[in-house]
């Protein structure tokens, strides 16, 4: 575009927005006088240009959102995915968190798990980047994050999604009560994007919450976990867990859980092993606070594997672009799913996604991880001492083999044009220990784009699709519904 016929596009594109989605009118750059007794100053108004518009936006590009994007567009919507970093993939990609967990059921007999999820797994497959692992309670397969981030360019570009990177979502635009738009900030500036429907797929709900959407967050928040990749982790591998048990408080690490994959196609390992307690990491002093401290433990790892295993030749290789984050804010939706309802696999009418993953509790407040398994088993793990093993409940001859989560614990209602998908989904803390999990949450993308266009076609809330119709158009489009 040439600088006359840009400014002609500014010119037929610019929306009087304020931060508050009041008209900006005359009181464009026209700032009310600053409160310094409540420590705010007030932004002047001003006109912003409109970015682009379309059928769906999607906030967060993490595979929950990039598959929330490409079901809409290929139902036909017309969609814009919005993501901070560089790349697509979330805690996936840019965490480095490489694994996914069992598409099955806990006794391996029935697929409970496809659609999108499966497609990623064969794509990746064909480049060498996945390594499959049948039948493990821990994990289905470990993939290769990098080339993820590529078969994810690759997936919104077939699809026709308008992706938008580096760009970080700040405010929505309501008038006349309804969701109009949202406001981003990127390279080009200020400027808002305009939709029929959103999907709030920022992990934490950032959209909901600038909405003034009812929030909670858990009684305690799992802690983040700074990942890196090492190369030349064979000569410590099976020590590390005991050194770690020794001389993690020399080195001033807390003892949590320690966990790690091979990086499918590289000879890199992936190590998930630090722990940052008491921060919530959708506070940004915390968050910053946390990147730090998650890096410090990390070359604490390498201070004490160096002094410990003398003949080690482990290398740091790369760190993550975002500490992995577990949990931060949940929304109020119209159904809170339960522990119970997980771990006795409660059955929905409304059920969109299915899952097998156990629960699986990060202490905040001691060492280690509580698992707790659908068959009544449970075990008390720490890294470099023995697994404590138990029962939550009595044995029972038959036990349930997987969950599901309903529609309804993704529609926080008020706005007919808004669903969410992922972490911030409504969920008790044993409840989210278990769904959080990626190949789960990849199912609650596909049902927000798939509800998403539905609502478009039918001109209806979201609220008031008829979930019958949803669980059908998911299962047309590849998803495994019970
Ligand atoms: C260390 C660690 C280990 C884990 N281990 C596993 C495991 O082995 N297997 C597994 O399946 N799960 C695991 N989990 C859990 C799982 O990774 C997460 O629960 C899941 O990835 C959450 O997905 P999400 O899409 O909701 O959020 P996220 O992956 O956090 O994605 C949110 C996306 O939104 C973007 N975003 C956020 N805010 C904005 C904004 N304002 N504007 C624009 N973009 C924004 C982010 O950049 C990101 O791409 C682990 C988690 C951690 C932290």
């Amino acid at each position: 575009m040439n600088s006359s016929s840009r400014r002609d596009f500014l010119k037929s594109t610019v929306l009087g927005l304020t931060c508050n989605g009041v008209l900006a009118g005359n009181m464009a750059n026209r700032a009310k006088a600053d409160d310094t007794s409540k420590n705010v100053i007030n932004e002047p108004a001003r006109s912003l240009p409109v970015f682009a518009e379309a059928d769906v936006c999607v906030l967060g590009g993490s595979c929950t959102g990039v598959f929330a994007a490409i079901r809409a567009a290929r139902l036909g919507a017309k969609v814009i995915l919005i993501e901070k970093q560089n790349s697509f993939g979330g805690t996936a990609t840019n965490s480095m968190v490489n694994v996914w967990h069992s598409l099955m059921d806990t006794e391996f007999k029935q697929q409970i798990i496809a659609g999108l999820t499966v497609e990623v797994i064969e794509r990746l497959k064909k480049r060498g980047a996945v390594k499959e692992e049948r039948r493990s309670k821990s994990a289905g397969c470990s993939f290769n994050s990098d080339e993820m981030k590529i078969e994810l360019d690759e997936m919104v570009k077939e699809a026709g999604v308008k992706p938008y990177l580096h760009t970080f979502f700040s405010m929505p635009y309501v008038k006349d009560g309804e969701l109009k738009a949202v406001i981003v900030e990127n390279k080009s500036g200020r400027g808002a994007i305009k939709a029929k429907m959103f999907i709030d797929a920022t992990g934490d709900g950032d959209l909901c919450y600038r909405l003034g959407l009812k929030t909670y967050t858990s009684e305690y928040l799992q802690p983040p976990t700074t990942c890196a990749r090492f190369s030349g982790w064979d000569s410590v591998g099976g020590k590390f867990n005991k050194l770690f048990r020794e001389h993690g408080e020399e080195y001033d690490v807390p003892l949590g859980f320690v966990w790690g994959r091979g990086v499918p196609g590289s000879d890199v390992y992936m190590l998930a092993g630090t722990r940052v307690y008491g921060v919530d990491c959708s506070d940004a002093e915390q968050l910053t606070k946390a990147e730090i401290e998650g890096r410090r433990q990390v070359r604490s790892f390498m201070d004490m594997i160096r002094k410990y295993v003398p003949d080690n030749e482990i290398a740091l290789q790369a760190l993550p672009s975002q500490i992995g984050i577990r949990e931060t804010r949940h929304v109020k939706c119209q159904y809170q799913i339960k522990g119970e309802d997980v771990l006795y696999a409660k059955r929905f009418d409304d059920a969109i996604a299915n899952g097998s993953y156990r629960v699986d509790i990060h202490h905040q407040e001691k060492a280690g991880i509580t698992f707790k398994y659908l068959d009544g088993t449970q075990s008390y793990d720490r890294p470099g001492y023995p697994s404590v093993k138990g029962r939550w409940r009595k044995e029972t001859k038959t036990n349930p083999t997987f969950y599901q989560i309903p529609f309804r614990s993704l529609l926080p209602g008020k706005y007919g044009n808004l669903i969410l998908a992922g972490r911030m989904l409504d969920a008790d803390l044993v409840a989210f220990s278990a769904i959080r999990v990626m190949v789960n949450m990849n199912q609650t993308g596909e049902a927000a784009g798939t509800a998403a266009y539905l609502a478009l076609e039918s001109n209806s809330p979201i609220t008031k699709l008829a979930v019958g119709k949803i669980r059908e158009v998911m299962a047309r489009g590849g998803s495994v519904i019970i």
